[in-house]
């Protein structure tokens, strides 16, 4: 790194990286302990002395006491748990932090959900350092932590958190790259996903979100009628950001850079008071637990600048929700297989892994469905501007046209100027470039990376990348099987990019587009129509988290999650329960909040206003005032009417409430609200309990 980037902005001062390794171990080491972090190899156990040594030493020269491992429990957020590195020897104070200390921890961890795979009798959980993702300090108003990142696992070894099935299915994607890419002719590489997520947020001022119980516990507003000016005038998208939140979007990026995390690109999005902050793309892992650090952050941060920082995907009916687009590729060597390429080798090594990528949405779409199912996501999958809730691919009317020729090779047209030629006939040319844009479909080929675009703001990035590594792995390997069959039949060596090669690569393209090309749909993803469309193609659709969450349990899903060893069945079990569990939670929750707020806050003062309107009526007509009294009629038997209707659906909400239905809370839930949202319209302003859409969505 260059002087003037150091000081223009701190990148990396607060992680273990490269510049500190060289600075805090020996030269020895430092190599090792580099080899370890580039093969994604254990810990050597007779360098963890030294290494540890050189951690905390590093940790303290930036202010550190504490050290923690942390780590992605299945709770959807991250844990720590702070030691303090004093300790007591012979009665003397020492700082102290062993080779142990920082490879593995026994946090007691009974409290996370395992979803039955850790009893409480059996309640030891281990962390295990990953070095793949370097150490941080974390810091906070008086002090500083060393965060170490580890994966968290049972006793028996089983995974209890979201960073091990990443891992793992990291891997089993790497062994099929590698066997393709040994059928292409290439040498053993290394093979690397990336992954560059896009944050959207809401900004709320903390004065309101103080007075609104459902921001608080729910995180979405559980009542609110619209405001008068929503986003209907697009006038927000890529407006100028106002000057008090691009302070705080400053604060956000250099602290995301002194934790080497290369915020790149900050935006208004489409709704008032809602935001996108887009990293530059880095290695998967690492781009994983760095969105877990940005959400930390963000939310951190907006406390000192008096917001709140919503990342709910719905925290406002009517407009926008926020989700976090996962772009995602896979590079070779260095080299970006999604990348068309500049000559036919890569051009088609390209059309394979788009072909690859096509055949595993589309034989897995209920997985990919189903990891990023979840109760906040249910009210945007389908909703305003999000991603329809079918799983389809967009490729562009450009790339279409690649395929239709692959599928048909006697039908093409010539090549066209600008086009690049791949050598052979038989598989086509791919216009230079490629890049349309369709804002309306969930999983979408944008150029050079896949943009998966379903799942939601507040969801942790490993869950749908894991089944986009492993169902990509298999589609690889079954590509790699006919490869590998066909040069049994002696038709070309692997490796050799004869005709023969082409011939058989384009047969079996062929044949795979031929099974899954009704995934594919450039159309656009909002019309009403597509779901029709969609359901004659055979596509499947899961409305809602539970219909979603029913992949889980299906033997064939299981299978392939066993075959390419990123969950064993009872892993994958567990997780299924923890997310119903979950589910039920959060509903329940949201309705007991709700019924609170319908009850505390919102029936008392309608009652205020009912008997304030009776009043008037009972004065004016003691003395005898005709004019306004027919006015004030209407108003009581409106607001009578309405307290009514509220009591009523309170009783509704309370029942399903008692009888823990899910479905029949969040509709009894949809009627409250929609009783509340028009009282909310004949309530004096200065009255109403609860902080307006106006205020939140405007007001910053
Ligand atoms: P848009 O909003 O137009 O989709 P952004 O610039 O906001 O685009 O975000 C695009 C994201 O895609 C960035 O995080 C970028 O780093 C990432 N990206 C670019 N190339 C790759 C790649 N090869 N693999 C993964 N992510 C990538
Ligand atoms: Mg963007």
């Amino acid at each position: 790194m260059t002087e003037e980037t150091k000081k223009a902005t701190h990148f990396g001062e607060d992680v273990f990286g490269d510049e500190a390794i060289r600075t805090y171990l020996s030269k020895d080491t430092a190599k090792k302990l580099q080899a370890t972090i580039r093969e994604g190899r254990p810990l050597d156990p007779s360098i963890a002395g030294e290494v540890a040594h050189g951690i905390r030493h590093w940790a303290m020269d930036r202010g550190a006491t504490h050290y923690t491992h942390w780590f992605l429990p299945m709770t959807g957020s991250t844990a720590e748990k702070h030691d303090s590195f004093l300790e007591l020897k012979d009665g003397e104070p020492i700082m102290q932090f062993g080779g142990k200390n920082l490879v593995v921890g026994e946090p007691d961890a009974s409290s996370f959900p395992s979803g039955g795979i850790r009893s409480t009798f059996e309640a030891r959980g281990y962390t295990a350092w990953d070095p793949t993702s370097p150490a941080f300090i974390k810091r906070h108003s008086n002090g500083a932590t060393l965060c170490i990142p580890t994966a968290f696992c049972a006793y028996t070894g089983e995974s209890l958190d979201k960073k091990t099935p990443l891992l793992r299915s990291m891997q089993a994607l790497d062994k099929s790259l590698k066997r393709l890419m040994k059928l292409f002719g290439r040498g053993e590489a290394h093979s690397a996903c990336t992954l560059g997520a896009e944050q959207e947020y809401f900004l709320v001022d903390r004065k309101y979100w103080e007075k609104r119980p459902d921001l608080v516990l729910t995180g979405r507003t559980l009542f609110g009628a619209p405001s008068a000016k929503g986003q209907q005038l697009e006038d927000h998208y890529f407006g100028a950001i106002p000057d008090r939140v691009l302070s705080f979007m400053n604060d956000v990026e250099r602290e995301l850079w002194k934790l080497g995390i290369p915020a790149k690109t900050r935006h208004n999005e489409v709704a008032p008071a809602q935001f996108e902050l887009a990293p530059q793309f880095e290695e998967l892992n690492l781009a994983s637990d760095h969105n877990m650090l940005v959400m930390d952050t963000l939310r951190s941060v907006a406390e000192r600048h008096g917001f709140k920082c919503l990342l709910h995907e719905k925290p406002y009916a009517g407009v926008n929700g926020s989700g976090k687009h996962n772009n995602w590729s896979v590079a070779y060597g260095g080299r970006n297989l999604l990348d068309p390429g500049s000559d036919p080798h890569e051009n088609a090594v390209f059309l394979t892994m788009l072909c690859a990528v096509i055949e595993a949405v589309d034989k897995h779409a209920d997985l990919l469905r189903a990891s990023v199912a979840g109760a906040g996501n249910d009210h945007r999958l389908g909703a305003n501007e999000a991603p329809p809730a079918v799983i389809s691919v967009y490729v562009g009317d450009q790339l279409a046209e690649v395929l239709d020729r692959i599928e048909n090779p006697k039908g093409a047209k010539h090549e066209e100027k600008g086009s690049l030629k791949i050598g052979v006939d038989t598989l086509p040319a791919i216009p230079r470039d490629a890049t349309d844009r369709n804002r309306t479909s969930p999983f979408a080929f944008t150029g050079n990376k896949f943009e998966f675009r379903a799942p939601g703001s507040s969801v942790c990035c490993s869950g749908p990348m894991t089944v986009l590594n492993t169902i990509v792995a298999e589609a690889v390997d079954r590509i790699a099987n006919e490869l590998e069959a066909a040069k049994v039949a002696g038709k070309a060596k692997p490796g050799e990019h004869t005709a023969a090669f082409h011939i058989a690569l384009q047969k079996i393209l062929q044949s795979s587009l031929k099974a899954h090309r009704r995934v594919v749909f450039n159309g656009n993803g909002y019309e009403a129509d597509w779901p029709k469309e969609a359901a004659k193609r055979g596509l499947p659709d899961a409305p809602d988290t539970l219909s979603a969450l029913a992949a889980l349990s299906k033997k064939e899903n299981i299978a392939l999650f066993e075959k390419y060893g990123v969950m064993t069945e009872r892993e994958l079990e567990s997780r299924h329960e923890i997310f119903l569990e979950e589910y039920a939670k959060k509903v329940r929750i949201e309705g007991a909040c709700a019924r609170d707020i319908a009850s505390e806050m919102i029936f008392p003062a309608v009652k205020a206003e009912y008997l304030e309107t009776a009043r008037s009526y009972e004065s004016a007509n003691s003395v005898g005032v005709a004019s306004g009294t027919s006015a004030l009629h209407e108003e009581l038997v409106e607001l009578g009417a309405g307290l009514d209707a509220l009591k009523s659906g309170i009783a509704k909400l309370d029942d399903a409430l008692a009888h823990s239905d899910s479905a029949a809370t969040l509709a009894s839930m949809q009627s409250l609200r929609t009783t509340s949202d028009a009282l909310e319209k004949k309530v004096a302003d200065a009255c109403w309990p609860l902080p307006k859409y106006r205020d939140m969505l405007f007001l910053y």
